[in-house]
This record gives structure tokens, C-alpha cells and sequence, in this order.
């Protein structure tokens, strides 16, 4: 059996046709496969490598803390100074009502936590959620989902889940005194990069306060500098109840949290103890790796040098054949005319050297997130292959 064939052997496949690159190193802003072959990465593990893959910052912090310990206890028990130290800086970095950090392994765990909490603190039994939106595939994570291709095999689902239209009058009606929370991405990235007005998120926000409903925003895409602030909610003049934030969060490794006031997060403390656990959430080598990428991320600037990346992609990315591109910094969709469109530029600028790929909710756009620290040359290079490849469509 060649490589391939033993990975279609051992591991679960998802898709009837992987991609299937065989990566064997990942630096900076590329990947290189098997032959040595380097491709640009668009995509950055979709929105994680942030700071770039295998930062060395990143990896000697991992190999600092593997050489004091790995698991020690499951959550919260112990003082365990990676997770301390990584807490601290997050919430430094947040309004002040963001006090207390719950760590777990995936942005879809952040979700459920934030699902559970939100029952907890408001006893009620309604959740509002966004056609198009995504925060994971859990069972909890799925029934907030909005797309009922996805939803719908996997039903009986958590019940009281109403979806709306993001941006929508009928999404703002939609908020009563039976709701427990409201949870949104501050983008809407698998829909193919899909803002909400500020006024729209604004008066959510108040409509929110005056029923007494949890306002929880996914940031799992969205945070860590990718949209040009460090937090994507930051633009639009609000402040939410909860975030969740996952991706970039590990630099690399894998991590969710979710992030609120002590207040609501101490309803995990009582009635029942032990609200919310888990074995391995706030790893010490996830957490040490997460705060030396975001000191990383600080240090060198990377979101105050977003919108001039984001800038050049618009310049350069100019053709007959290109419906729009939408952008929020360096999360970009570029929209083609349909699927077998994006499929063909996406194999082909694989070929010459261009890592990329769809979104779940609209594969008719390719998608772009590259690392923050994608420079200008390699988006210039990019963007030729790119335009090159959407040329030969006609
Ligand atoms: N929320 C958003 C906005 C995401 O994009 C994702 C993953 O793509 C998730 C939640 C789920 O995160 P994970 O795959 O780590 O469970």
C-alpha cells in the first residue's frame, strides 16, 4: 500500500476526495510536501497559524514546558502555571468583564461550555443562532449550526434552537424573555465572509440587555488579530457576555476557552460542583505555546498590519471572471461563478503552488486566511498563480 492508500486505510476519511497532500514540514508561511515542494499557505490551517507555522518562539516554549510537565491532574484542581500565566494575558487583553478563563481542547467544546452555562445562569429554555453560521460539530455545537444539510442526518438535536437571518429585523424580533442566549460569529466565516452591520450587532446588544439574554460571540475565526484588532467584536462598538476563541489560540496547538465574568462563569462552581470538566482542556504545552504566539503576535504587530495585506489582495486580485471579494482583513472570500469553478482554480494553484480552499456554506468562493505574517512578496506570488489559474477557466 502506497501513503496514500494506507491513509485512506487507517484513518477516517470525511470526504469522498481528500486532499491528500502528504505534508512532511510546515515553516513560516509555506507548507512542503514529500518531494520538498513548497506551496504558499493561503489558509493557515484555516485561521490557526496566525503567527506563522512552527514559530520558533512557539516551539521552544513547547519544548520548555514538555521538559517540566505534560498532564498533571484534570482541570482545575492544581495551579498550574502555563494556564495561569495564558488566562492573565487573554483577559488583559479583553474589557474589564471579561474576568475568568474555562480552557478546553476545541472551539466546539468553548461552544458547549458557553450553551451550558448560558442554561445554567438563565434557567430558560430558547437559544438563538444565525442561518449559515458554524461553531462546530459536537452535538450541542451542531444543533447551533445554521444548515440543515448538516443538522439534519444527525437529529434528535438540543431542542429550543430557533435560527434567523444574521442581520435580519426578524433575528432582532426574535430576541424574548424565553431566550437564554444569543450566539453569533462577529463574522460569519463559513458563510463565505459575511459582516454584520454595526447598527444591526448594536441593537442586538440591546435587545439583549433589556431581556435579560446572554449575548455569546464565536471568535473562534475571528480573534487573535485576524480580522485587524485583536478581537473581531472590537469594531463594532459592543461588548458581549461570552466569547469563545479557539484557532489561533494555541499557535499551533490545539485549545478553545471561553471567556466571561467571573460572575457567570462561578455558576460552574455550585449546584452541581464540578459543572463543567474536562481531562485535558489548558494543556500546559497548549497554554505555553498559545502565550508565546500571542506575545508573538503583539511583538511583531501582525494585526496593526492586517488592513495593508488585506489591501494589497484587493489590489491584485482583479478579474472578469471574479463575482466579488469580501474581506474582514485577512479572513477574504473570493466568490467565482460556482463550485466547479473553485474547484478547478483550487487544484490547479495547487499545482504551481498555492495552498487554499472553500467554505463549508459557500463553495463557490475560495478562501483566504493565510498567516498574518504572509509578506508582500508572497501575496504577490499568490495572487499571479492565483489570477493565472482562474484565467484558464474560460
Ligand atoms: N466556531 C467557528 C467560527 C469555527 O470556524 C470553528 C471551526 O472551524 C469552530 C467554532 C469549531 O472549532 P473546532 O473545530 O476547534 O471544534
Amino acid at each position: 500500500m502506497n501513503t496514500r492508500q494506507q491513509f485512506q486505510q487507517f484513518l477516517a476519511q470525511t470526504s469522498p476526495e481528500p486532499v491528500a497532500l502528504h505534508i512532511t514540514s510546515a515553516h513560516g508561511n509555506y507548507l512542503f510536501d514529500a518531494d520538498g515542494k513548497r506551496y504558499i499557505d493561503l489558509i493557515g490551517g484555516i485561521s490557526v497559524c496566525n503567527v506563522g507555522h512552527c514559530h520558533p518562539d512557539v516551539v521552544r516554549a513547547i519544548q520548555a514546558q514538555s521538559e517540566q510537565y505534560l498532564h498533571v491532574m484534570v482541570y482545575g484542581e492544581l495551579i498550574q502555571t502555563p494556564q495561569l500565566a495564558f488566562a492573565r494575558k487573554i483577559t488583559g487583553l479583553l474589557p474589564e468583564s471579561f474576568e475568568s478563563v474555562y480552557f478546553t481542547n476545541s472551539g466546539a467544546e468553548a461552544c458547549e461550555a458557553a450553551l451550558k452555562l448560558a442554561r445554567r445562569v438563565t434557567a430558560r429554555p430558547h437559544v438563538l443562532a444565525a442561518h449559515n453560521s458554524y461553531h462546530g460539530h459536537t452535538l450541542g455545537a451542531l444543533s447551533v449550526m445554521g444548515s440543515e444539510y448538516w443538522r439534519n442526518a444527525y437529529r434528535p438535536l438540543l431542542p429550543g434552537v430557533f435560527h434567523y437571518e444574521y442581520g435580519s429585523d426578524e433575528f432582532l424580533d426574535a430576541v424574548n424573555g424565553q431566550v437564554s442566549c444569543v450566539l453569533i460569529e462577529t463574522v460569519q466565516s463559513e458563510a463565505g465572509i459575511r459582516a454584520p452591520h454595526k447598527a444591526w450587532l448594536q441593537q442586538l446588544r440591546e435587545r439583549c440587555d433589556t431581556h435579560g439574554v446572554l449575548l455569546i460571540m464565536d471568535e473562534i475565526q475571528t480573534g487573535f488579530g485576524r480580522t485587524g484588532t485583536m478581537w473581531g467584536f472590537e469594531q463594532y462598538g459592543i461588548v458581549p457576555d461570552m466569547i469563545l476563541l479557539g484557532k489561533a489560540l494555541g499557535g499551533g496547538m490545539p485549545m478553545g476557552a471561553l471567556v466571561t465574568s467571573r460572575k457567570l462563569m462561578d455558576h460552574f462552581t455550585f449546584q452541581p460542583v464540578l459543572g463543567h470538566m474536562t481531562t485535558f482542556g489548558g494543556h500546559p504545552v497548549c497554554c505555553a505555546a498559545g502565550l508565546a504566539a500571542l506575545e508573538v503576535l503583539e511583538r511583531e504587530q501582525l494585526a496593526q498590519k492586517v488592513r495593508e495585506k488585506e489591501q494589497l489582495f484587493h489590489e491584485l486580485l482583479q478579474h472578469r471572471a471574479i463575482v466579488e471579494v469580501r474581506s474582514c482583513g485577512l479572513l477574504m472570500a473570493i466568490e467565482l461563478p460556482d463550485n466547479a469553478a473553485v474547484l478547478r482554480v483550487l487544484k490547479s494553484a495547487m499545482h504551481l503552488g498555492v495552498f487554499s480552499d472553500w467554505f463549508l456554506f459557500a463553495d463557490n468562493c475560495i478562501r483566504i486566511a493565510p498567516p498574518l505574517t504572509i509578506s508582500e512578496a508572497d501575496i504577490r506570488e499568490a495572487c499571479a498563480i492565483l489570477l493565472q489559474c482562474i484565467g484558464e477557466l474560460a
